[in-house]
């Protein structure tokens, strides 16, 4: 229900956290992030609140300057640890977090199982991510593009939010129905589903339209259509109370 990612110098794990409790009063029921950091990705989730996320991982090693993070309302699945966000892929390196559905999840997941594929949750979302891999690893294309390819054939409505263990210097978002907005800070960016966990940072945001993808370096923002055209994002400057 609730996304937030940054990438840039700071800590990511506290930006994360303290964003998705400013997400908290969309309701939830699970909490997770990921971090990358040395090149290991690590996820943490835990059915139930953030609190919840944050105590059963004390004394874990959080570093890292790229993260995300997720608030889960559960519509496919039963809220539980192996449900809630982020989801790794089949290879391990891959890591996404989802808002929405997808409406065409079965068929894709039941051609994947085909492939040999083993699923370790009941969610739509990792159908999507291994998806997105398995086309990566066939079409042997950046991740950037085979997210395209795989979004350009899926139906419903997301908000994702993808990072690759292999390249820790970049979060590829994308959306459709599903809001996402990335605030613009000095060597690093910010993004999630409203400004509210932004806003303390930086007024300077981005609000990511339907079928774009965003390629968020810490010093770089890109915004390309499903086509691969690149769009030049529009700065709005939020409003201060
Ligand atoms: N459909 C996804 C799931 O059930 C995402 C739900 C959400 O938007 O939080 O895991």
């Amino acid at each position: 229900c609730g996304i937030v990612g940054y990438i840039g110098e700071r800590q990511a794990y506290p930006v994360v956290v303290k964003g998705l409790k400013r997400l908290e009063y969309r309701g939830y029921d699970s909490a997770g992030v990921a971090l990358i950091d040395q090149q290991q990705l690590s996820i943490h989730k835990k059915k139930g609140k953030v609190a919840d996320m944050e105590e059963s991982i004390v004394g874990a090693t959080l570093g890292g300057h790229i993260g995300i993070g997720h608030t889960r309302w559960a519509t496919h699945g039963e809220p539980s640890d192996r449900n809630a966000h982020p989801h790794r892929s089949a290879s391990g390196k891959l890591a996404m977090i989802h808002n929405g559905i997808i409406e065409n999840y079965v068929a894709i997941k039941e051609e994947l199982m085909h492939k040999g594929y083993q699923f370790l949750s009941d969610t739509d979302t990792e159908v999507l991510l291994n998806f997105i891999e398995d086309i990566r690893i066939n079409n042997d294309c950046p991740l950037e593009e085979a997210l395209r390819i795989a979004l350009k054939r899926i139906v419903g409505a997301y908000c994702i939010l993808l990072i690759d263990e292999d390249d820790p210097d970049t979060i590829l978002a994308a959306r459709k129905g599903s809001p996402l907005v990335i605030g613009i800070g000095k060597n690093e960016h910010f993004l999630a589903s409203d400004a509210s966990p932004i806003i303390e940072y930086t007024k300077e945001v981005v609000y990511v339209n339907d079928y774009q993808v965003a390629i968020v370096k810490k010093d770089e923002l890109v915004l390309k259509n499903l086509g691969n055209e690149k769009v030049t994002p529009f700065i709005t400057k939020l409003d201060m109370e």
